[in-house]
């Protein structure tokens, strides 16, 4: 590898490492500096289809999704008025800043063409999923069929979660509601020709086993019959069925990987942590015998798990990613951020130092593996995950990394002619 190559490299890794730190942090603004940028028209504004991401309620105030930097990485963003992080409007150009010192002009996400387009019934797109624009493996739409989850009604969310109490926040103003079938294969039939989406998960809280099997079926169903795609790359977020067997249909549909969502590894942990996933459907001892199974039944790579990292100690965290690799399971590993309206409101995530040192290990346990950044691409709700990034940077996959090779590649082709 040459040395530019390795410059190149190195100076990825800075920008992954601090766009790790402003997802700890969070991004200060005054809102006012929108005022001349099409936020909802030219740029991708936020609609809370089924998390709260910023770190203060914002109902008035439209926000952007994220951002890029000059190297095309791509940023999330989380408001927080308490951040040393600042995005300022310059001379016409937008830059981020770190206690006061200019680090690069950002360009915020595009609006997808989609959002402009409504669904058969009227619904507008925009309210369908989460948009994640991406070059690498190409954009991801995360469908949450409902923006409630059930245990609302029995006291027993999962105490990281904010999901009921974005609905009650943003819901009614937003639009945000239960979706179709129907309506979801439109909406990605659309995302699909016209935004580049290349990967779609379908989320939502939890509902009984047996309505929730046919329910995704029949959307896997909508998509093949009016995207008219047989293969749409997509991935089943379930809750561990009591019946094991019930993951054979699955298996046998059009979704191509499927997730069952861990949170935290340690028994102690998931028994707190997750009440309803505790006390309903077997706790841990089935949740765990749910994802072996599943990673039989699906095969290396086509299963997921998701812990919300930060919340138990990490050793423990990285027991399960490590274990869970080794029976062909990719682990997801997002740093907590503290959701607002959720139980733990109030408290902190640990200091960017300890997610950076997660996400590596967790990259370093996947890598060890054999999987690849398409692999966890494919099981990835965002297109631009920190572990996601992590690979690319190691596969050369980031355009301008490609674009180095290209001209080292010709250079040497023109020397040798030369000579
Ligand atoms: S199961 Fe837990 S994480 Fe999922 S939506 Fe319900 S409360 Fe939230």
């Amino acid at each position: 590898m040459s040395a530019t190559v390795q410059a190149l490299k190195n100076q990825l890794l800075n920008d992954i490492e601090l766009k790790s730190e402003i997802g700890v942090e969070g991004i200060n603004l005054e809102p006012e500096i929108f005022k001349t940028l099409a936020l909802g028209t030219e740029y991708q504004e936020q609609v809370h289809t089924l998390f709260e991401f910023d770190h203060e309620a914002h109902e008035d105030i439209p926000l952007p999704c994220g951002f890029t930097n000059p190297n095309d990485v791509h940023f999330g963003f989380k408001w927080d008025r308490r951040s040393y992080f600042d995005i300022i409007r310059e001379d016409g150009s937008y830059l981020l800043r770190k206690k006061g010192k200019e680090l690069f002009p950002i360009a915020f996400n595009k609006r997808p063409k989609y959002f402009e387009l409504k669904g058969s019934d009227g619904t507008p797109f925009k309210t369908v999923g989460n948009y994640a624009p991406g070059e690498l493996a190409g954009s991801t739409l995360n469908v949450a069929y409902s923006n409630e989850c059930a245990l609302k009604e029995t006291g027993l969310d999962c105490l990281f979660c904010n999901a009921n109490a974005t609905a009650a926040r943003y819901a009614h103003k937003e639009g945000v509601t239960w979706k179709n079938p129907r309506l979801i294969g439109e909406a990605l039939k659309a995302a699909w020709e016209l935004d580049g989406v290349r990967h779609f998960t379908l989320t939502g809280g939890f509902i009984p086993e047996r309505r929730e099997v046919d329910y995704y079926l029949d959307v896997a169903e909508a998509i093949v019959d009016i995207a008219g795609l047989e293969d749409f790359n997509g991935t089943a977020v379930i809750g561990a069925p009591l019946d094991l067997e019930i993951i054979d249909k699955y298996a046998e549909s059009a979704f191509r990987t499927l997730s069952i969502n861990l949170e935290v590894w340690n028994p102690h942990y998931f028994e707190i942590i997750n009440p309803g996933k505790s006390s309903q459907l077997g706790g841990r001892g089935n949740w765990i015998k749910a994802l072996e199974y599943a990673a039989k039944k699906f095969g290396w790579g086509k299963v997921r798990t998701s812990f919300v990292t930060g919340i138990e100690p990490k050793n423990f965290t990285i027991e399960g990613v490590e274990y869970l690799a080794s029976i062909g399971v990719i682990s997801l590993t997002g740093g907590w951020n503290v959701g607002i309206g959720s139980a733990l409101e109030g408290h902190r995530t640990p200091e960017p130092a300890w997610h950076w040192d997660m996400y590596n290990k967790a990259h370093d346990i996947l890598k060890k593996y054999g999987f690849k950044h398409q692999d966890y691409f494919d099981v990835s709700p965002g297109a631009n995950t920190l572990v996601g990034d992590l690979f690319a940077v190691e596969e050369e996959l980031f355009p301008i990394q490609k674009e180095l090779t290209q001209n080292e590649l010709t250079a040497k082709d023109s020397s040798r002619k030369s000579a």
